[in-house]
């Protein structure tokens, strides 16, 4: 299965610096053996999908769980269809802790993904104080089991622990591998047969440096990452690091 790398901005890059950005990532972009897409504001939607090289796709970072109408601010999953957008992250941790979104409403977020042809990203992981429980593969697993109710088996699921994301700390290769087999194992209960074919991915302080170690094991095909998707060269790096994997 082709490693997934999900390029997540946050709220960084305006459209100019999009647009900044696609340029010169297309000088020197070679599509590899990872598929690539940028998670982008909505506003850098558009500008960066005239300027992206081919081989690199779109996406969002969130998504309404409504589907149209007097919902003042938000952005239905029809809208990022239509403007070409393939894959939406949905119940990213600063989501979940800064907006207070539930289980159910990143479920509810994941099937509207799906109704309007797209794939949700699914992120779960645990916090510090439960991994210092030892507590993180029921933890996640509980999170997992109440966001994908009642979602289709066309879904990415990102394994995120909370206190590895933007502080430098990663998982170990191990510690990734022991919650993407647990992970696997659930979608298995889950969706049966097609959950081999389900992309788990890592997330937490990925670099250059350290994605091929992770994404080399058997469950992890690929990693969402934050603080190394803003540079063009750390993006080139771990393209160039997946193209043996
Ligand atoms: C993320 O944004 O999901 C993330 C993993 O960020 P970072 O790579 O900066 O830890």
């Amino acid at each position: 299965m082709k490693n997934l790398l999900a390029l997540n901005w946050k709220m960084n890059k305006t459209p100019s610096e999009a647009r900044s950005w696609a340029a010169e990532l297309s000088e020197r972009f070679e599509a590899g053996n990872a598929e690539l897409v940028v998670m982008a504001p909505f506003v850098t939607i558009s500008a960066l999908a005239a300027n992206l090289p081919a081989g690199v796709g779109l996406g969002a970072q969130d998504v309404s769980a409504h589907e149209s109408g007097a919902y003042t601010g938000e952005t239905s999953a029809a809208m990022l269809a239509d403007l070409g957008v393939g894959y939406v992250v949905v119940g990213h941790s600063e989501r979940r802790e800064y907006h207070g979104e539930t289980d159910a409403e990143v479920a509810a977020k994941a099937k509207l993904v799906q109704a309007n042809g797209l794939v949700p990203i699914v992120c779960v992981g645990e916090k510090l104080d439960v991994r210092e429980k030892g507590q993180q593969v029921a933890s996640t697993l509980a999170q997992l089991s109440g966001s994908l109710e009642g979602v289709g088996a066309d879904v990415v699921v990102a394994y995120e622990p909370v206190w590895a994301i933007g502080t430098g700390k990663t998982a170990t290769a191990v510690a990734a591998e022991e919650l993407a087999a647990a992970i696997r194992s659930a979608l298995e209960t889950r969706y049966g047969k097609k959950a081999s074919d389900i992309r788990i991915l890592y997330g937490g302080s990925v670099k250059p440096d350290n994605i091929a170690s992770i994404c080399a094991k058997p469950n992890v095909n690929g990693a969402l990452v934050g603080g190394a998707s803003l540079k063009v060269p750390d993006v080139l790096g771990m393209n160039e690091a997946l193209k043996d994997i």
